[in-house]
């Protein structure tokens, strides 16, 4: 990165992405990409499916070792050993542990622990990462669970939860964590339509409260009402960043996004 790219860098940047490039094989999954998400912003990915949304999402806590260009969480490189190194080489091990730490990431499927109640799910972290005593660690995972209303289905196991349910548990071991940012990958596109709209208001109040989000969704009314901007990949670019005003609130420039969004009119 040059200095010049660094002092352009907003203060207030938790996230920063400079010209990040990730192929797989030949194929070029994400070209050149450069945002910048500040803290307790709530940023909404859309667009097109293939289009890059989850690759981007996954090289922001190195869940995909990127090609080119580098991201940083609060001013530390992720997934990578000392940028002076050359070629650099990825961490791994405790040391990307550590580093994700700081990042909670919710999927499309929960990917619950079938023989662990709600609150071991949502303890387990807490005391085998960040070795809190197993009393101290079920009194956060409670409150954890509180924030998303299922302290009274605590000793559920996740076959007994709805798909609303155990999605909500999937957040609060993700809050559990403290990280600074939360990732959401399409949290709401496994469920039944009656169900989305109890994570997206779990989701609203943690944005609400501060927490730095990067939300790939599907849900416009949610980019709309909740993001303060929104991103638009197409074919591994970004194409624009912007207010959800500007995005939704008139006819956009773009034809790639005007086509995309009459897909949701
Ligand atoms: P989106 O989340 O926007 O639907 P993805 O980030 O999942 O898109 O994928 C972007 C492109 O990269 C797609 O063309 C997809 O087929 C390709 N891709 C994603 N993951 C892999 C992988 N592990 N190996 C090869 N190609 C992949
Ligand atoms: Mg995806």
């Amino acid at each position: 990165m040059s200095k010049e790219q660094m002092t352009t860098t907003a203060d207030d940047a938790i996230i920063t992405v400079r010209n990040l490039s990730k192929y797989f094989d030949d194929f070029e999954a994400l070209r050149d990409i450069t945002l910048d998400v500040k803290r307790s912003e709530v940023l909404c990915l859309i667009g097109p499916s293939g289009s890059g949304k989850s690759t981007l999402l996954r090289c922001l806590n190195f869940l995909e070792q990127y090609d080119g260009g580098e991201v940083h969480l609060d001013g530390e490189l992720i997934g990578w050993q000392d940028i002076s190194h050359n070629p650099r080489k990825p961490l791994s091990g405790e040391a990307l542990r550590k580093q994700r730490q700081h990042i909670g990431m919710v999927f499309q499927h929960f990917h619950l622990w079938p023989h662990m109640s709600a609150l071991d799910n949502v303890a387990e972290a807490l005391t085998s990462v960040k070795k809190l005593s197993k009393k101290k660690a079920k009194e956060a995972a409670m409150a954890a669970l509180t924030k998303v209303h299922l302290e009274d289905k605590a000793e559920n196991y996740p076959a007994n939860l709805s798909g609303g349910q155990q999605q909500r548990v999937a957040i609060a071991r993700a809050i559990a964590m403290e990280p600074q940012v939360m990732l959401f990958d399409e949290p709401t596109s496994a469920l039944d339509p009656e169900l989305v709209g109890e994570v997206l208001s779990v989701m609203k109040d943690l944005a609400a409260e501060g927490m730095t989000m990067v939300v790939v969704t599907h849900e416009m009314g949610f980019a709309a009402h909740v993001a303060d901007r929104v991103a638009f990949l197409d074919s591994g670019r970004l194409v624009t960043c912007v207010p959800p005003e500007e995005m939704f609130g008139r006819e956009p420039d773009d034809a790639r996004v005007r086509s995309f969004l009459q897909t949701y009119r």
